[in-house]
């Protein structure tokens, strides 16, 4: 049981496209989030996002310039605005940092992915993991993965397992974005983070273990064509994705976890010829004297996905297919929502991956400063009750349904 009692006021440290829409939705439930302050790097960001929510809601936010990454700064700034809780929607390199401010402050900790160190394309909750014990002495929560995948995904699992299912044997999570941008390559969240992500090798699990196949640009890489509701058939690829590492740990009985993405032919193309030409290179390199990391120099001629909203069409479809036992029948479920780019660029003035991300991060924030989610200690957000929270996806922007499905194949 947490020992603190909160007061409605709410940190948010970005300004990228899902910390807006977190500020946006925070926003617009003022009887929790009384009071709010968006904190970033670039000032300018926070203050064009403070302007639209003062027009569009009449309300004023906060503003301040921090660099998360120093500690003594982010816990003065901690001091001055005292908010019950710091929602973490920079990037993943600055997680243990703003976990080691929460700490020092006394402050809940509530984020969206998990922590990768910025010179090794590797991320695992291990690091966030050891953060345990010093949450529980402080008498404090870290709430870790509540965007979409991890985060809905996480919470459609315990969801189903509370009140679907016996035993969940199988699970597939299926993450379509069946919108259309209109630029040539783009990504939809953090080229940076999106691209590390995507090239690394693949694995999923399977009768207690990890199982590695080729990355989604390589030869031999696994994919099929699912049916998706409303989108209709893509192909879709397995990839490793963050919250298997959790689920198969907290959701007992799980023989397979595996997580699929769409990807167009046109992005895989572009992709590899990035990838052959050093283009997602990490380490620095020489050019004329000057320190150049590959990746980051692409972040900055890629469009920033904050703004590919303005002319993005289509939806996102983004669920679970879990098969598994109840009373003693094998039952299929599949838990999805569709959430359409134009209509969340209309709401927030950003697209529907952000838009998917900054909703259930803020529903994560609202579940710990309403307490219906309490507790000391570090939390993977399957492991807290699922109810309000799906309960809260339905009246705030992503409602989503449960439908009987055939099982997905062995070798999909
Ligand atoms: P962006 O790159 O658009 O935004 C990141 C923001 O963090 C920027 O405003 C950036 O500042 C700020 N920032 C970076 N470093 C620091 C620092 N040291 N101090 C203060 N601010 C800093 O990313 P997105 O909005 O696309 O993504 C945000 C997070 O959401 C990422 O961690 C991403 O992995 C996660 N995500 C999670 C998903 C999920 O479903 N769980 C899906 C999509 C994203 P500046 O403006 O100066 O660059």
């Amino acid at each position: 049981m947490s020992n603190k009692e909160n007061h409605g006021k709410i940190m948010i440290i970005g300004a990228g496209g899902v910390a807006a829409v977190a500020a946006h939705k925070c926003a617009q439930v003022p009887e929790v989030f009384k009071e709010i302050l968006l904190a970033s790097r670039t000032l300018s960001k926070c203050e064009a996002i403070q302007n639209d929510i003062r027009k569009r809601y009449g309300r004023d936010i906060q503003t301040a310039q921090v660099d998360a990454d120093n500690v003594p700064e982010l816990v003065s700034l901690i001091d001055r605005f005292q908010p019950d809780l710091v929602l973490n929607l920079a990037l993943p390199y600055q997680d243990l940092h703003i976990m080691d401010a929460c700490l020092a402050a006394g402050v809940h900790y509530v984020d969206t992915a998990n922590y990768e160190p910025l010179d090794e394309a590797h991320f695992e909750y291990s690091w966030q993991w050891t953060y345990q014990e010093r949450f529980k002495e402080k008498g404090i929560m870290a709430v870790l993965g509540s965007g979409f995948d991890p985060g809905v995904t996480n919470i459609f699992t315990a969801y189903a397992s509370k009140h679907l299912f016996d035993e969940i044997n199988y699970l597939d999570i299926l993450d379509c974005n069946a919108g259309s941008h209109g630029h040539v390559f783009a990504t939809n969240f953090n080229p940076e983070i999106n691209i590390r992500e995507v090239t690394q090798v693949v694995r999923h699990w399977e009768d207690g273990k990890w199982v590695e196949t080729p990355a989604i640009i390589d030869e031999g890489s696994i994919h099929f064509t699912f049916d998706y509701p409303v989108a209709g058939a893509k192909e879709s690829y397995l990839l490793y994705h963050e919250e298997l590492e959790s689920l198969v740990l907290n959701i007992k009985g799980l023989k397979r976890a595996r997580f699929w993405m769409t990807f167009s032919e046109n992005y895989l193309t572009h992709l590899k010829v990035l990838q052959n030409v050093g283009m997602t290179r990490i380490d620095a390199v020489n050019y004329e004297g000057h320190a150049v990391v590959p990746i980051k120099f692409l972040k900055a001629l890629l469009p920033e996905p904050a703004s590919l909203g303005t002319s993005y069409t289509g939806k996102t479809v983004i669920g679970n297919i879990m098969t598994g036992k109840k009373d003693g029948k094998t039952i299929t479920r599949y838990i999805y929502n569709v959430c359409d780019h134009a209509e969340a660029f209309k709401e927030t003035g950003t697209q529907a991956i952000a838009y998917t991300t900054g909703v259930p991060a803020m529903i994560g924030a609202m579940m710990v400063l309403t307490g219906a989610w309490q507790g000391t200690g570090v939390y993977n957000i399957e492991q807290l009750d699922p109810d309000a929270f799906m309960e809260a996806l339905n009246t705030h922007g992503l409602p989503w349904q449960v439908v009987e499905h055939a099982p997905l194949p062995d070798k999909a």
